[in-house]
């Protein structure tokens, strides 16, 4: 299992306004989020009891709300002390936050009009999934391709957009890799299933440009952090024969963090990851500020 197990899980879950126990969190079979996918969610990790950059992950799911047309009557900020009230309650000091919000039961059918908007709030305790390889992952090309912007909210945290990246992965564990590179459907690199992607190549740090797939927090995070570094970094197309030619590559991602990769199919990358390692260091005081003090 590669993600978050929630059995034994009993924190209480903010459910459209209040904490609810766990087991009453509940849904209808007949919720349209479910039965069309009408459904969008982000996920958060909480680090020393803080949650990491709080209002880019409610923004971004008031936005990712919009890109579906759904009606999120809750504004980012109330989202924000929802998550905060849910955590305290919680009391993890590392914990994984998924707040979420769908369309309920009300219809049956393609329009969403009439159906309820519900958002919910729940907090697992953190802990660091089996598929996490410190050693670094190995990926293989995917049979699947991140799709044109005009085939859906393609750079949306919406649960549509999560199908292919579920099967890729699966096929992916199945052949024996840790997870599976998507190129998008120009044949350019994209990102792995749950992580976006970068290439170092002579000291140049390159992460493919986010148009065709969700453009990550950390993503952002590590833009900005190598930058600080004094490395130079943009947004490329890359193409997958570029690969082979590549000094370092990493996975980033709110879960993953900073993911060495050790191989890609039949590349393998050196062992010896200044750049990685470097920004690793970076992200860490980052994310637990209360560690550099
Ligand atoms: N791509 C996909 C498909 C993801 O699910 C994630 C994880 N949210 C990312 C990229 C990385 O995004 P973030 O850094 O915001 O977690």
């Amino acid at each position: 299992m590669s993600g978050l197990i929630t059995e034994g899980a009993r924190d209480p879950v903010w459910l459209d306004g209040a904490l609810v126990e766990w087991n009453d969190a509940r849904l209808h079979v007949a919720s349209f989020g479910l039965n069309n996918a009408s459904c969008v969610f982000d996920g958060i990790r909480v680090y020393n009891g803080v949650p990491f950059a709080l209002p880019e992950h409610c923004s971004r799911l008031a936005d990712s709300a919009r890109a579906i047309g759904m009606d999120l009557s809750f504004h980012p900020d109330q989202i924000a002390r929802a998550v905060l009230e849910t955590i305290a309650v919680a009391g993890h000091p590392e914990a994984y936050v998924r707040p979420i919000a769908w369309h309920g039961s009300e219809v049956v059918g393609i329009s969403s009009a009439g159906a309820s908007v519900h958002l919910a709030i729940i907090v697992l305790p953190w802990r660091t999934p089996a598929a996490h390889r410190a050693d670094g992952v190995v990926l293989t090309r995917s049979r699947w391709a991140r799709p044109p912007a005009n085939t859906g909210p393609v750079t949306a945290k919406a649960s549509c957009n999560y199908a292919l990246g579920t099967i890729a992965h699966r096929e992916a564990v199945s052949a024996g890799f840790d997870d599976a590179l998507l190129l998008d459907y120009r044949g350019y690199v994209a990102e792995a299933t749950g992580a976006n992607i970068f290439v170092v190549t002579e000291g140049m740090l390159r992460t493919p440009i986010a148009d065709a797939f969700l453009s990550g927090i950390t993503r952002g995070t590590v833009i900005r952090l190598a930058r600080e570094h004094g490395l130079d970094v943009v947004e490329a197309r890359i193409r997958p024969r570029e690969l082979a030619a590549a000094a370092e590559i990493f996975l980033t991602g709110t879960a993953a963090e900073i993911q060495p990769v050790r191989a890609v199919d039949d590349i393998r990358l050196p062992a010896e990851r200044p750049i990685t390692t470097a920004l690793t260091h970076a992200y860490r005081h980052a994310t637990r500020p209360t560690a550099v003090r």
